[in-house]
C-alpha cells in the first residue's frame, strides 16, 4: 500500500515535470543563412570554412512560415539565427510581413541573433516597426572581445558591436548581450564585469564619506522621483495605483529610460490585467474572498 501511494506521487511529480510534452509548439527558429562575415572561435555554425553557404530562399520562409502557424499555440515566437541572419534580411522582412499577414488571432514575438555588423538604419526602423528585440554578444573589452570574435579579413569588431548595441538602446529597441567563456577571457575577469557595468545609478562612493551628500546627489533624487507613482502622468488618477508598484532601474535596464511607466505601457496592461482578475473574484466569488482574507 505504501508501495502504492509512493508511485502515485512520484507518478504525479513526473507528469508535472514533464507537462511541457503536451503543449504546442511555441519557438520557431529560422536559419536564415549559414553563412557569416565572422569567424568567431568558439563557432559551431562555422565549424567548417569548406561547408557550402547558402541562404533561405521566400519559398522555404512561407512554407516554414505556414508550417509554424499550424501550431494550436496562440502565443509564437519567431526567432532569426545563423550564421548571420542580417544576411540575408529581404527574409527577415519577409518572414514577419507574411506572418503578420497569415497570423489571425495568434500573437507573435520576433526576435533576432545577430553579431550586428552589418546594421543599417532601414533594419533598426524595421526592428523599431513591429518590434523586434535583438540579441548579440558581448564577451568583454576590445581585447578579449577582438580576440574570441573577429571579422573573416582578422580585423576587429569590438567598436562596431559596441557602436551598435549603443545605437540600438538609443532606439528603444530591446537588446540583450550575451558573454561566453574563453581561456582568454579567464585571465582578467573583471574586464567582462566592467564592460558590462553602467554607472548610470552610481552615487558615489563610501570614501566620500558623508551619507547626506550621497543622498542629495541628482542620480538619487531623480531616482526617487521616477519611483513615486502619485507623481507619473497617467499613473498619478489610476484605481490600481495603491497595487501597483514602480522600478525605475527595470525600466532603464529594458528601454533606456528611467520613466517608462506609461499607461498602456506593456508592464501596465500586464499590471491592470492581474488587477482585474483578482478583483473580478474579489467582488463575486466569496469562496476566493476567504482565501485571499486568510493570506493577509
Ligand atoms: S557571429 Fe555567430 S555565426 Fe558568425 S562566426 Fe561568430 S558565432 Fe559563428
Ligand atoms: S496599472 Fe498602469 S496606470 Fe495604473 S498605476 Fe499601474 S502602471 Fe500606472
Amino acid at each position: 500500500m505504501k508501495d502504492d501511494v509512493f508511485i502515485e506521487q512520484v507518478l504525479n511529480s513526473y507528469r508535472d515535470h514533464k507537462q511541457y510534452l503536451f503543449s504546442a509548439t511555441s519557438l520557431h527558429i529560422f536559419v536564415l543563412t549559414n553563412a557569416c562575415n565572422m569567424c568567431c572561435v568558439y563557432c559551431q555554425a562555422q565549424d567548417s570554412a569548406k561547408e557550402k553557404k547558402g541562404k533561405m530562399d521566400r519559398e522555404t520562409a512561407k512554407k516554414a512560415v505556414d508550417i509554424a502557424l499550424q501550431s494550436p499555440n496562440q502565443y509564437l515566437t519567431f526567432e532569426f539565427q545563423g550564421g548571420e541572419p542580417l544576411l540575408n534580411f529581404e527574409i527577415i522582412k519577409f518572414i514577419v510581413e507574411y506572418s503578420q499577414e497569415k497570423k489571425n488571432d495568434k500573437v507573435i514575438t520576433y526576435s533576432l541573433v545577430t553579431n550586428t555588423l552589418l546594421l543599417q538604419e532601414e533594419m533598426l526602423d524595421f526592428f523599431e516597426k513591429y518590434p523586434i528585440s535583438v540579441s548579440t554578444s558581448l564577451d568583454g573589452d576590445q581585447k578579449i572581445y577582438d580576440g574570441n570574435r573577429p571579422q573573416i579579413t582578422g580585423e576587429g569588431t569590438f567598436r562596431f558591436v559596441s557602436s551598435n548595441i549603443r545605437k540600438m538602446k538609443q532606439r528603444g529597441i530591446r537588446t540583450n548581450a550575451v558573454e561566453t567563456t574563453t581561456k582568454r577571457s579567464l585571465k582578467p575577469p573583471e574586464k567582462i564585469i566592467n564592460t558590462y557595468r553602467d554607472p548610470m545609478f552610481c552615487l558615489g562612493n563610501v570614501n566620500m564619506g558623508i551619507y547626506d551628500r550621497l543622498m542629495e546627489n541628482r542620480v538619487c533624487k531623480v531616482t526617487c522621483q521616477a519611483s513615486v507613482l502619485e507623481g507619473l502622468p497617467g499613473c498619478c488618477d489610476c484605481v490600481y495605483q495603491p497595487y501597483c508598484g514602480v522600478c525605475p532601474v527595470i525600466f532603464y535596464a529594458s528601454n533606456q529610460s528611467i520613466y517608462d511607466r506609461e499607461v498602456h505601457s506593456y508592464q501596465c496592461k500586464v499590471y491592470q490585467g492581474m488587477l482585474d482578475v483578482l478583483f473580478e473574484f474579489l467582488c463575486n466569488d466569496p469562496d476566493a474572498k476567504s482565501i485571499f482574507e486568510m493570506w493577509i
